[in-house]
């Protein structure tokens, strides 16, 4: 029980492919300082809550507020200005353009983007592309990828990867950050430093809902988790609590 009001609130979100129920009643209350972490086999439905939270998937059934906002219809960009940020389980980086570059792309200009504003307002539109570069690299620098401004992301690990994908969040200015599988395909040397810089963004208040199969990452940095499977909530509490129980075993023995 905290006295702050939830930063996300959703309420039995829904949503079926074909006949196929894979999200079944879902809801969530998430406070600004909170990292909850989801977990649950493969084909749970972790990923689609996702893409229902983000607007990348209409619901069927269900409501999604962020900071008291009702964004259950709105689209995926109006959900980005509003605070909410995603990551991918698999990050799709521009290969060809710089890191730095990658980070600027994900920058919320408050002129619009494109030749109007260009030529209206030449002025603040230069001004706020120098405020952009400022600030993202700032987030290079705090993701450790300043030393690799200039590459093209091509040249990233999967670790890297990930890490420019946070900073590419962060240059968005969320409230919310969803993280799909942000420990998959990364070298354990990097792991410390994700687990770490995750930390830190929600030492800063952006709170964070966090799939992640790797149960040393959900240990480290979730005070308490779901448990999916079969697209309901099958368990909720303190990871080292809902491990241990016979039903949320069975569905990983099963899955
Ligand atoms: P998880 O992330 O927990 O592994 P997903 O959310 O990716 O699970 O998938 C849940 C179920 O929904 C799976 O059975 C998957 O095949 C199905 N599914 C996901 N996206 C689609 C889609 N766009 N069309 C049809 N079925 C889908
Ligand atoms: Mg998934």
């Amino acid at each position: 029980g905290s006295s702050q009001p939830p930063i996300l609130k959703a309420r039995g979100i829904t949503k079926s492919f074909g006949g196929f129920r894979a999200v079944n009643d879902i809801s969530l209350d998430l406070a600004a300082s909170e990292i909850l972490g989801v977990i649950g086999p493969n084909g749970a439905g972790k990923s689609t809550l996702f893409n229902l939270l983000a607007g990348a998937l209409p619901v069927d059934a269900g409501s999604i507020h962020l900071a008291g906002k009702d964004l259950t219809k709105a689209r995926p960009e109006a959900r980005i200005l509003s605070g909410l940020g995603r990551t991918f389980q698999i990050p799709r980086p521009f290969p060809r353009m710089t890191v730095l570059e990658n980070v600027m792309t994900a920058a919320q200009n408050q002129l619009g983007e494109g030749l109007f504003s260009a030529l209206i307002a030449p002025r603040q539109v230069a001004a706020q592309e120098r405020t952009n570069v400022v600030r993202a690299r700032d987030i290079l620098d705090f993701v450790s990828l300043s030393h690799l401004e200039d590459q093209p992301a091509a040249v990233l690990s999967g670790g890297q990867r990930k890490l420019l994908e946070l900073a590419r969040v962060l240059m968005a200015e969320p409230k919310l950050i969803l993280l799909d599988e942000p420990a998959a395909g990364v070298n354990p040397a990097l792991l410390d430093l994700i687990i770490d810089r995750i930390h830190a963004i929600n030492k800063l208040g952006i709170a964070i809902l966090l799939i992640e199969h790797n149960m040393e990452m959900i240990a480290r940095l979730c005070p308490r988790v779901i448990v999916m499977a079969a697209g309901k909530s099958l368990a909720e509490g303190a990871p080292e609590e809902v491990t241990r129980r016979a039903d949320v075993i069975d569905v990983y023995l099963e899955g």
